[in-house]
């Protein structure tokens, strides 16, 4: 058994096994040029030039691959985020819940529209929000729940949806890391009211750049989107524009090379897709028999995007009960980082402990926690105690295996989780030596 590379034995990834071609994303081809080129060509720059142009192919395709019957394109997703609440009514003082594990884009967007976030703790094995702790955190002034398919995961859309009906609120979905994942056969996107996608460049169906999608059934919703997109003008193809701003508006239009480079990756999604679940799985097997090693849990209704791979460690099922999961999984980081697997943390703090919600220095200073009648909302990360064990307890793999091609990569990925598992005793005494601090420490200090 050789030594760890940490203690100078020979990395089970070595850098030159890390070849670019099996690990870059995104992945640019000749159809990547030939479509942005072509844009430059035509003279067709963004969503309101004169007729089909690549904005529009977009919206329509991405509409047919999702299975929803409207779709609008947008500059980002944290736009999309924030338009598709605002075109299904939601005012400034209304509450959604959203679960306390998610990037700050699913939240940053609606409360710059004083919308107020009311934070749910997640599912400890599939870490999307709790049904139960959702339906707990509703208030009279709760109007829609956020559902982010965290990783790629869709949530338990069923329990949601019986909670919105039940409860009369609006259900969205925060899509931004789920293309393509499917919930009983229905794709991410057509599963709740309305639906926002991230085309960024680092996410599974990237532009070369920033982009958005929203996805709704309502025809209504889609026709307040376009005018919510661009300066509140009632834009349509073949017809001249009025400038009439119907109401209040910004401008968050795509442009149309984004939309090219969306639509050649769109055409290799499918298959993309194919390799993603082939290669997650084939990691997963090898991983999952190592004792202590929790990988994610698929249930059998759904199917997975794998944006991002999450894995929990469990001292005491490794066999050291003595070791807290905090220190074992930042020893694990540092011995698996050595032998050059690139584990991160994914968020350092449970969402309501950023420091922006700890102080609600919101817009103009302090709304919409100002807002009258609005409820004091005094953000507690012990609320969430579920998100806080996995924050500390996990760490994830991002980026390298959204390549089709990663799997040998990914194979040596697993040779040293398994050659890691051989030395445990030894990650073991660093947990129990090294000085540690919880990961949120930093996030939530507050300035002086
Ligand atoms: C990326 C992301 C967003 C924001 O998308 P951008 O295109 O980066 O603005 C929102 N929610 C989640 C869950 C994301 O991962």
């Amino acid at each position: 058994m050789s030594a760890l590379a940490m203690f100078g034995g020979a990395r089970a990834v070595p850098e030159q096994s890390i070849g670019q071609a099996l690990v870059r994303w995104p992945v640019v081809t000749e159809d990547e040029r030939s479509a942005v080129l072509r844009v430059l060509d035509s003279g067709k720059f963004t969503s309101n030039s004169m007729g089909l142009g690549e904005v529009q192919l977009l919206e329509r395709e991405w509409a047919g691959y999702v299975g929803a019957p409207h779709c609008a394109a947008l500059s980002n997703g944290t736009a999309a985020v924030a338009l598709a609440l605002a075109a299904l009514g939601l005012q400034p003082g209304d509450e959604i819940l959203v679960p306390a594990l998610t990037f700050i884009g699913s939240i940053a967007g609606p409360v710059q529209r004083l919308i107020v976030p009311v934070f749910v703790d997640i599912d400890p094995r599939t870490f999307t929000m709790d049904p139960v702790a959702a339906e707990a955190a509703v208030t009279p002034r709760t109007r829609a729940v956020l559902a982010v398919h965290l990783h790629g995961l869709p949530c338990d859309m069923t329990a949601l949806r019986e909670l919105a009906e039940r409860r009369h609120l609006l259900l969205v979905e925060d899509a931004a890391q789920a293309h393509g994942a499917t919930y009983r056969g229905v794709r991410a996107g057509a599963l709740g009211d309305a639906a926002a996608f991230s085309l960024n460049v680092t996410k599974n169906l990237p532009t070369c750049g920033e982009g958005g999608l929203v996805t709704t059934v309502s025809h209504e919703v889609h026709e307040r989107m376009i005018r919510l997109r661009q300066f509140g003008e009632d834009l349509r193809p073949g017809r001249p524009r009025d400038y009439v701003s119907r109401v209040l508006a910004g401008n968050e239009k795509m442009s149309s090379v984004q939309a090219a480079f969306a639509r050649s990756q769109l055409d290799r999604l499918p298959s993309y897709a194919d390799a993603r679940e082939r290669n997650a799985r084939r990691l997963f097997d090898r991983l999952g028999v190592l004792p202590g090693l929790v990988v994610p849990l698929v249930p059998e209704d759904r199917t997975h995007a794998w944006h991002i791979l999450r894995i929990r460690f469990d001292p005491a099922a490794a066999g050291y009960p003595d070791v807290a999961p905090g220190p074992f999984r930042a020893a694990l980081a540092r011995v698996l980082q050595a032998e050059g697997v690139p584990v991160q943390p994914y968020q350092l703090v449970p969402l309501p402990g950023q420091r922006v919600f700890q102080t609600r220095e919101g817009v103009g200073g302090g709304y919409p926690w100002s807002l009258p009648g609005v409820a004091e909302h005094d953000y507690r990360i012990e609320d969430h105690p579920v998100t806080m064990a996995v924050i500390e307890d996990s760490l994830t793999l991002q980026r390298w295996h959204l390549n089709p091609d990663s799997g040998p990569v990914l194979d040596l990925v697993a040779d040293a989780f398994e050659k890691v598992w051989s030395h445990l005793d030894a990650v073991a005494t660093i947990a129990r030596s090294a000085p540690y601090t919880v990961p949120w420490a930093g996030s939530m200090a507050v300035a002086a």
